[in-house]
């Protein structure tokens, strides 16, 4: 296996133009290390970014809102001041993910790249309206977070394609917005997460918007659509939060594997999606339930 580090981000995608077939680009390590260890994978090239600078790091604007470097630490953003300011929720979910000796090596690009069921940030994100950049020697395309994921640890990613920025759109930055997170153990990924991000309408009753990202009951994260439908525009108390529950709990496709069953992953689905927004709702304490 060659090992290469380059020092540019174009430099970095000259060498995936060229080997990105036979490549594995390696971010944290906390995920490819072990697939690699298990064998589970042989790539010929490993594609080491940790001299790429330039794609760590944390920045804010009023009008663009938060952007977030693809090799930004989890720990990075757990505990920056400008992410604990602008977008709490994402503080907290990065707060969840494992151990802090996983989360000071894991980034979220990788996180993101690497796609597995129960993963914190992609729910999050997806609540939050975020998008990823990403980059090729082609050029550059953007994409919704959700539309990031194709299938079971798969992605829409090239080959030849670098995740280089995520970006929260300042619109979502003053939204109220809860993670919560089902897990066995505090370092196991989430049976269930379920982020969500809403606005109250101007008489502090109903619902103006609202967004929810579903992670770990199935094989990738998503949006659930039909449980935002009922609550847009709508009066939000235990009766519509309880029905956009089980719209969730029943749309979903749940899997089973050695942390919980497919069965279970959708019952705890609706007690997750009543308490993160009730949560939401009651988070200024402007109008209780
Ligand atoms: C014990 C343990 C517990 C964990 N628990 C949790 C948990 O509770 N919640 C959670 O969310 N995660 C959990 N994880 C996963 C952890 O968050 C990883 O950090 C993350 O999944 C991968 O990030 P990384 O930077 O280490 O990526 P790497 O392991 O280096 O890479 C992962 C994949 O993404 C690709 N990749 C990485 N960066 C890019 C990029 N910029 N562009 C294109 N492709 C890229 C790699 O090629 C690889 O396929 C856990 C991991 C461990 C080891």
């Amino acid at each position: 296996m060659r090992y290469l580090e380059p020092r540019s981000l174009p430099e970095a995608l000259e060498a995936l133009s060229e080997h990105g077939e036979e490549a594995k680009v390696l971010a944290g390590g906390q995920s490819l290390l072990l697939m690699l260890h298990s064998r589970l994978i042989h790539p010929a090239v490993m594609l080491a970014l940790q001299r790429l600078t330039e794609l760590s790091g944390i920045a804010y604007q009023s009008t663009e809102g938060l952007r977030l470097g693809a090799m930004t630490t989890q720990r990075m953003i757990e505990t920056s001041p400008l992410v604990r300011q602008h977008c709490p929720m994402l503080a907290h979910a990065s707060s969840l993910i494992a151990s802090v000796h996983v989360r000071s090596l894991g980034t979220l690009g990788g996180n993101l790249c690497h796609n597995l069921p129960g993963a914190d940030s992609p729910p999050a994100l997806i609540a939050l309206d975020a998008t990823v950049s990403l980059a090729s020697r082609r050029g550059a395309r953007q994409l919704a977070v959700a539309e990031l994921f194709r299938g079971f640890m798969d992605t829409v990613i090239e080959p030849d394609e670098l995740l280089t920025e995520i970006v929260i759109p300042a619109s979502s930055l003053g939204r109220r917005a809860v993670y919560l997170k089902h897990c066995v153990r505090d370092v196991d990924p989430a049976l269930v997460g379920v982020a969500v991000s809403l606005t109250p309408a101007d008489d502090h009753i109903r619902c103006a918007d609202v967004r929810i990202g579903i992670g770990g009951v199935s094989a990738t994260p998503y949006r659930a659509l039909s449980a935002e439908k009922i609550l847009r525009g709508q009066r939000l108390d235990g009766s519509s939060i309880a029905a956009a529950a089980a719209a969730a709990s029943d749309d979903c496709d749940p899997i089973t594997d050695a942390h919980g069953s497919a069965r279970y992953r959708q019952k705890m689905l609706a007690v997750f999606m009543r308490r993160a927004l009730t949560a939401a709702w009651k988070q200024d304490n402007q109008n209780d339930l």
